[in-house]
């Protein structure tokens, strides 16, 4: 993935701070999925958004990313809880909740805006007609079933119901992170609803940032390659695209993504230890240079001492 990848030069800065936050502002975001609870990872990018959202005078909004309807009801009271543990740590939001359950309809009306087409292939077939995966994993689509006639399409209906792709030309599209730099890559014919009828998260984000006037993103760097792709569907639905704020992941001692096996990683299991929400968050400032291990801080106190340029870049090796 890194060689789709041109260094860049880091954004001017855009700092409002201390101006009157009004409507018209920009907007930063927490997008979290309702499948697990956070995570002390999930907890340290939700306090980033939120630094970098407030330190440019913007609103912060939480949206809850809820469209694996599976998922989600396999999981309940996480959602609860996960807002929660950000309540807990200090961090307040702006305006309502967004759930992307109660969005099925923008994002069929923005489907239609799109121009489409219809996939009957399974992932072993993408697998085998691909290039080689991206290094995070991800295969773009070559573009097997663009051209199928009607009667084809017909035809396979009978047996698959089909996955619609958005026709993307062959486009290149680049956009910007503020510490990555110029993040550039081909934007191959992504699904934007899956066959099981789902819009697919790369639809959906795109269609909420849009209409919530999202202009600053920050999440974890593992989405960091679908930037290009999810900037250039900004522009197909008429939005602008956002800067992007790709944060490093949190790992493990062994440097593995850090996951619930890792041992005490949410909010409750630290608790348990006798390690409640404030220490936590000192932790967390303390692994963006922005206070010491245990002292007293609050999200404010963080938020006098933040640079964003002075972030640590390097992933945060977590010990627990
Ligand atoms: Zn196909």
């Amino acid at each position: 993935m890194r060689r789709f990848f041109q260094a860049g030069r880091a954004g001017e800065e855009r700092s409002t701070r201390g101006a009157q936050m009004t409507d018209a502002a920009g907007a930063g975001r927490f997008a979290p999925s309702p499948t697990s609870d956070l995570h002390v990872g999930n907890l340290r990018t939700a306090l980033v958004a939120w630094l970098l959202a407030r330190h440019t005078g913007r609103r912060f909004l939480v949206r809850v990313e809820d469209l694996d309807a599976a998922r989600v009801a396999a999981a309940p009271d996480v959602e609860a809880r996960q807002l929660a543990d950000l309540a807990a740590i200090g961090l307040g939001w702006d305006g309502e909740i967004v759930r992307q359950s109660e969005r099925l309809d923008r994002y069929a009306a923005a489907i239609a805006r799109l121009e489409t087409y219809e996939c009957f292939c399974t992932r072993r077939e993408i697998a085998e007609a691909a290039s080689a995966p991206h290094e995070d994993g991800y295969r773009p689509y070559p573009g097997t079933c663009r051209a199928l006639t009607e009667a084809e399409r017909a035809e396979r209906r009978r047996t698959r119901p089909p996955a619609l792709r958005v026709n993307a030309h062959g486009a290149w599209m680049s956009v910007h992170d503020r510490w990555a730099g110029t993040v550039s890559g081909p934007v191959d014919d992504f699904v934007v609803r899956r066959n099981d009828g789902a819009y697919a998260y790369n639809l959906a984000v795109v269609v909420d940032d849009v209409a919530q006037g999202v202009d600053q993103v920050v999440r974890g760097d593992d989405l960091l390659s679908s930037s290009p792709r999810q900037g250039w569907l900004t522009e197909r639905l008429g939005g602008r695209v956002p800067e992007y704020a790709h944060v490093p992941l949190v790992v493990n001692a062994e440097g593995r993504r850090l996951a619930k096996r890792d041992g005490a990683v949410s909010l409750a299991d630290l608790a348990a230890r006798g390690r409640p929400a404030g220490a936590v968050l000192a932790t967390l400032g303390h692994s963006l240079g922005l206070c010491e291990p245990g002292e007293h801080v609050t999200p404010e106190t963080l938020l006098d001492r933040f640079d964003p340029d002075a972030l640590p870049r390097g992933p945060w090796v977590y010990g627990g």
